[in-house]
C-alpha cells in the first residue's frame, strides 16, 4: 500500500536569479535544492509520516545511536534533463534494491521499492528547476539512519529515511581526462563477512585515510586490494574498475561479497556484451596489472560509478613504483562505452534495455 506523502512547499525558495547563478558551475555535492523528503519508521508502527518539506537542518539527540554506532546506509543516483525538456532517472529501482540489501545487512527496516521510488520522484518533481542543463545533473542522495536516543548496542527502534538533492557538474575537478590512482597496500576496505558489498557510511569512514594517502601522493582516487593476500584488485574508494585488453575483451573483479555491486558496473557489463565483447568477472592481481601494462597487453583501464560515470585511469602510483597504461590518456573502448552509457542516460540513444524511467 502506498504511503500518503504530505506536501509542505518551501515558503521562501531560492530566488530564480540566485538559483541560476548557483547552477552555472555547481561542482559536486555543495549546491542543494529547496526541499527534502523524510519518512519515519518506528517499531510496532512501521513506515509513517512521509513528507516532502523544506530542506532544513535535522536536530539529533546527543545520545542518538547513529552518532555512536554508525547504523546508517545511503544511495546515490542521478536525474537528468533530457534534450526534449523531460526528466530521466537511470535504473532507480536498482538503487532501491541495493538500499534494501544495505538495510538488511545493517539490521535496519527494509523500505518498500515503491516507497523509495515515490520519494525520489516526488523530490525530483518539486525541485525540477534545480536540474542543471548541459553536462550537469541532479544527484539524489537517499539515506537512512538510526534515530533513537539510546546508548545500548542493538538495532535502533526508530529510523529516519531522508532524500536530499544536489545539483552537480563534473565529479573530478576540471572534468579531467584520465585520472591517477594510488594503490593502497596497507589499508583494506572490507573483508569476507563484513559490509563491503553494501552502501553504509562506515565503509567510507574507514576508507578516508587511504583516500587521504592517495591525495598526498597526488592521486585522484585510491585502489583497494583484497584484505587477505593484499594482491587482488577490488575497487576504488567510490567506483568499480574495468580492464580492457588487446583482444578487445574486458575484465572486472567479481562480486565476491567485499566490493560494492555498482549499477554502472552491471550496466557496462551488459552494454559491452551486447556489442559482442567478452567480459570476464574474474580476479586480477596487481603484479599482473603491472606486467600487462608494461607489455602492452593491457590497453585501457577505467573506473565507473554514478558520480563520475566513466573515468579513464592513466597512471597508477604505489610505494612499489609507478606505471602508466598506454600513453596515460583515455582509450577507444573506454570512450565508446562512455558515449553509449551517457547517451542512454540522457535519452539521446535508443534505450533497448528500458533502463531509463
Ligand atoms: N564502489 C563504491 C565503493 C561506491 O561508493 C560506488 C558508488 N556508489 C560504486 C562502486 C559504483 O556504484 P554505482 O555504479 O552504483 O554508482
Amino acid at each position: 500500500q502506498d504511503l500518503p506523502f504530505l506536501h509542505h512547499p518551501h515558503p521562501e525558495p531560492v530566488a530564480v536569479d540566485v538559483r541560476t547563478a548557483m547552477l552555472k558551475n555547481p561542482g559536486f555535492g555543495r549546491v542543494f535544492t529547496d526541499h527534502m523528503v523524510t519518512i519515519r519508521w518506528t517499531e510496532g508502527r512501521g513506515w509513517h509520516d512521509a513528507q516532502v518539506r523544506p530542506r532544513e537542518a535535522l536536530t539529533l539527540d546527543p545520545a542518538n545511536a547513529v552518532l555512536h554506532y554508525a547504523q546508517e546506509i545511503f544511495e546515490g543516483l542521478k536525474a537528468y534533463r533530457t534534450k526534449d525538456g523531460g526528466i530521466s532517472l537511470f535504473r532507480p529501482e536498482q538503487n532501491a534494491f541495493r538500499f534494501q540489501a544495505s538495510a538488511e545487512r545493517l539490521a535496519m527496516p527494509v523500505l518498500p521499492v515503491s516507497t523509495f521510488l515515490q520519494a525520489i520522484e516526488q523530490l525530483v518533481k518539486v525541485d525540477a528547476d534545480w536540474i542543471p542543463g548541459g553536462e550537469g545533473s541532479l544527484y539524489l542522495r537517499p539515506f537512512m539512519f538510526a534515530n533513537e536516543a539510546f546508548l545500548g548496542v542493538r538495532p535502533s527502534s526508530e529510523y529516519l529515511f531522508v532524500v536530499i538533492a544536489s545539483a552537480v557538474g563534473a565529479y573530478f575537478k576540471g572534468g579531467k581526462k584520465a585520472i591517477s590512482v594510488w594503490l593502497s597496500e596497507h589499508y583494506t576496505r572490507s573483508a569476507a563477512g563484513g559490509t563491503g558489498a553494501v552502501k553504509c557510511g562506515g565503509n567510507y569512514a574507514a576508507s578516508l585515510i587511504a583516500q587521504a594517502e592517495a591525495s598526498r601522493n597526488g592521486c585522484d582516487q585510491v585502489v583497494f586490494l583484497d584484505s587477505k593476500d593484499h594482491r587482488w584488485v577490488e575497487e576504488l574508494g567510490g567506483m568499480n574498475i574495468f580492464f580492457v585488453f588487446e583482444d578487445g575483451s574486458l575484465v572486472t573483479p567479481p562480486l565476491s561479497g567485499t566490493i560494492l555491486p555498482g549499477i554502472t558496473r552491471a550496466s557496462l557489463i551488459s552494454l559491452a556484451r551486447s556489442e559482442g565483447r567478452e567480459v570476464r568477472e574474474e580476479r586480477y592481481g596487481i603484479d599482473q596489472w603491472r606486467a600487462d601494462a608494461a607489455s602492452g597487453k593491457l590497453r585501457e583501464a577505467f573506473a565507473c560509478g554514478t558520480a563520475a560515470v566513466i573515468s579513464p585511469i592513466g597512471e597508477i602510483k604505489s610505494t612499489g613504483g609507478d606505471f602508466t597504461i598506454g600513453d596515460g590518456s583515455s582509450g577507444p573502448v573506454t570512450e565508446a562505452l562512455k558515449a553509449k552509457l551517457v547517451g542512454i542516460q540522457r535519452g539521446e540513444i535508443a534505450d533497448e534495455n528500458i533502463w531509463v524511467r
